[in-house]
């Protein structure tokens, strides 16, 4: 099987517990959800992949898409002494089949929507870590949302933390959140997850993020778990 890249660089990872560690992201094309915040283009297709030449110089070059299994592995020999590969989208666990068989090396950090069981239960015993999201109703431009969570909570289950992977949740904070909702939502995978992130949504394209003290009473109502508020980080310092 081929996917469709959009990029392949070096950066830090800007969300949640693990923010800051040096990987390597590959970032899939395409989504099967249409969350109202979403910053990654749907509707255009790449036809090139663009790989960055040397990490952290902001230079690339370009790779036909789709690319196979085997072309990605080979483009991670130009990046050393990472934490992790970064999976992300677009939605990567469309590409179940694809990252099943890229032979890497390294850790692989998969950061998904949590709307695919099928397909996670196909790449769980590879991943090492699991970002994953809880996508609360505002966000959620569908008419399917009960589905969704359902989908959510056997995703969360398939993919559990245990000795082998860390799996944390993110939740993402738009004014006029219904705190009732999410309290309910992580009640069904707290058991699953190690940290539950709460980022107040970067305000692009008129969204506005919660004010801090709502934010604060929600960590207060969820203190019975390790629960986190960490804004996104890359968009301070303009990072990729
Ligand atoms: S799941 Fe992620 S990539 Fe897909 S629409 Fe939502 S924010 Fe965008």
């Amino acid at each position: 099987m081929k996917a469709p890249i959009r990029e392949i660089f070096c950066s830090a990872q800007g969300e949640g517990p693990y923010i800051g560690v040096r990987q390597v992201f590959v970032r899939f094309e395409g989504c099967n959800l249409s969350c109202i915040y979403c910053d990654t283009p749907q509707d255009k297709k790449s036809e090139y992949c663009r790989v960055e030449s040397v990490p952290g110089s902001f230079e690339f070059t370009n790779l036909r898409n789709p690319l196979s299994p085997e072309e990605v592995s080979a483009t991670m020999k130009r990046y050393a002494n990472v934490h992790s590969i970064s999976l992300t989208g677009g939605e990567p666990l469309i590409y179940a089949e694809f990252i099943r068989e890229l032979n890497i090396g390294v850790p692989l950090y998969l950061e998904s929507n949590m709307s695919l069981p099928e397909k996670a239960a196909k790449i769980k015993d590879m991943v090492d870590y699991v970002a994953g999201d809880f996508k609360l109703a505002q966000a959620h431009s569908s008419d399917h949302y009960d589905r969704y969570l359902e989908n959510m909570v056997e995703c969360f289950r398939i993919l559990a933390k245990n000795n082998k992977r860390d799996c944390f949740c993110k939740i993402v904070l738009i004014e006029n959140f219904d705190k009732e909702e999410i309290i309910n939502g992580v009640s069904l995978i707290e058991d699953y997850v190690s940290v539950v992130v709460l980022q107040p949504v970067t305000p692009i394209g008129g969204l506005k993020a919660p004010s801090p003290k709502e934010v604060l009473g929600l960590q207060e109502e969820l203190s019975y778990l390790d629960v986190r508020i960490i804004p996104q980080s890359h968009v301070i310092w303009g990072a990729l």
